[in-house]
């Protein structure tokens, strides 16, 4: 199970590497697919629909699009897809990506592994208010129309070394600005969200009145100078991460290992009773993320009851799912079903459907590929790759750019040209070949 956030080193490693060209959706302002934008290309009504998806869940709407399944032939960027989704996140929205598979594979029972991925892509958003170090570079915007002091506004950035307060700081933000002193006893109004500054007045009670409005913002009074340095700061931690950090059996560093085992059910009440007191206290909030769950018709009976009910829980991140199945046998049961889903949660699920490549835009993910990859490509080789890639699969004809690289290299040249990409054809089989060469040659192998 691989957990990012977009602006996540990792989402550029060799984990997801076969997606590292995908920066976005590529929509416009409108949500439109452009015809190639991001790193995406094609697939204009499955990206637009994602982009519908994605609009919905930035903009906090819980109930709509909780569940998506997206269908479609092998490699015909469904993952590439949700890829595009999580980047265009916010960054510290969780987004979580799960092979099926590995729900078999983990020490730990199938429901149990599902939990875990559920939590892990809930974020908590909590604020507290920390000291402001000595030495902080700080950026405090000041807007003198919210001063009286005219429409100008600036902004100015200052070490805190550079100056004994916050008091100071504004002081020296309004001399600069128009050389007009904030007096001491003053007070000022400080904006938390944008650090924006602004001067109230010397009434220490009108300050507080405004402080009891529960407004964003804090009000510091200056008397003589002294003043509170004093500053918000926000951390998003995941449901899971709350869960691990608390269960005395596993402690902060299984975080590390990854290796969690199972949690006790107590421990998560314990923290959504946390998490729910805090949120009344409007110390913390719910960032609800993405769950991914690839080839998701792997998947058992059992998997598909918990996720029918997990998905109603109001702690729910967005689920989507991908699967490359028609009509197949519902695991775990003797029933065929659409995309091997159960028909139940079949009918939970909103569903966007990718289709099929035309040439055109398989040359055009090739080159964005050679691009990525560095390697230069000349048009006749990629014209070759390009048919390759319409007869045997996208993912394939992506995998030659990387060996006829090599190939080409081996014979000192700076451009992969037709022989290298026949030669790699040669040496490495596609599906269908490999399926025809077992047939030819089943007696020689072990069964
Ligand atoms: P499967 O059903 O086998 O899991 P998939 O539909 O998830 O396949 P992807 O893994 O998304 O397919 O696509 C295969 C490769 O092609 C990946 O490297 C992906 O980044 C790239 N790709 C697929 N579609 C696009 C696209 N529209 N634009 C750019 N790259 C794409």
């Amino acid at each position: 199970m691989y957990v990012f956030t977009p602006k996540d080193p990792l989402l550029l490693s060799k984990t997801l590497r076969a997606h590292s060209h995908i920066h976005g959706l590529g929509l416009d302002d409108n949500l439109e697919a452009r015809q190639s934008g991001q790193g995406m290309v094609g697939q204009i009504k499955a990206r637009r629909a994602a982009g519908v998806m994605l609009k919905m869940i930035q903009d906090g709407n819980k109930n709509a699009g909780r569940a998506i399944l997206m269908a479609g032939a092998p490699g015909t960027g469904k993952t590439a897809i949700a890829m595009g989704m999580a980047q265009s996140l916010g960054a510290d929205v969780p987004f979580t990506m799960l092979a099926a598979s590995e729900i078999f594979s983990l020490e730990m029972g199938k429901t149990e592994a599902l939990t875990q991925a559920f939590r892990r892509s809930i974020g908590v958003r909590i604020k507290e208010e920390s000291e402001i170090i000595e030495g902080e570079v700080v950026e405090i915007q000041i807007d003198r129309s919210t001063t009286g002091l005219g429409q100008k506004s600036g902004k100015l950035t200052l070490k805190t070394t550079e100056m004994e307060t916050i008091y100071d700081l504004g002081v020296k933000m309004i001399e600069a600005l128009n050389k007009e002193k904030v007096m001491a006893g003053d007070v000022i109004m400080i904006d938390k969200a944008s650090g924006r500054i602004s001067k109230l007045g010397r009434s220490f009670t009108r300050a507080r009145d405004y402080d009891a409005m529960g407004s964003d913002t804090k009000f510091v009074q200056c008397p003589d100078g002294e003043l509170q340095k004093r500053k918000e700061v926000v951390h998003t931690v995941s449901l899971h991460e709350m869960d691990v950090i608390n269960s005395r059996s596993q402690g902060f560093l299984a975080l590390f290992s990854g290796d969690t085992g199972e949690i006790k059910s107590e421990v998560r009440e314990q923290i959504n009773q946390k998490v729910g007191e805090w949120r009344e206290e409007g110390k913390a909030e719910i960032v609800p993320g993405v769950l991914f769950i690839d080839e998701v018709h792997v998947l058992d009976i059992e998997c598909f009851s918990f996720l029918n009910r997990a998905l109603e829980d109001p702690l729910a991140p967005v689920v989507i799912m991908a699967s490359n199945r028609g009509i197949s046998k519902i695991r775990g049961t003797n029933y065929k079903s659409p995309h091997g889903l159960p028909v139940d949660l079949l009918d939970r699920l909103l569903i966007i459907s990718t289709t099929a490549y035309s040439e055109q835009e398989i040359k055009q993910i090739l080159t964005i590929r050679c691009e990525e990859e560095d390697v230069q490509m000349t048009e006749d080789a990629k014209d070759i790759l390009t048919r390759i890639g319409m007869e045997t699969s996208l993912r394939y004809a992506i995998h030659l750019i990387t060996v006829s690289s090599f190939v080409a290299k081996k014979r000192k040249a700076i451009m992969v040209d037709v022989p290298d990409i026949k030669r790699v054809y040669s040496l490495f089989l596609d599906e269908k070949r490999s399926v025809q060469m077992l047939k030819e040659y089943q007696g020689q192998y072990m069964y």
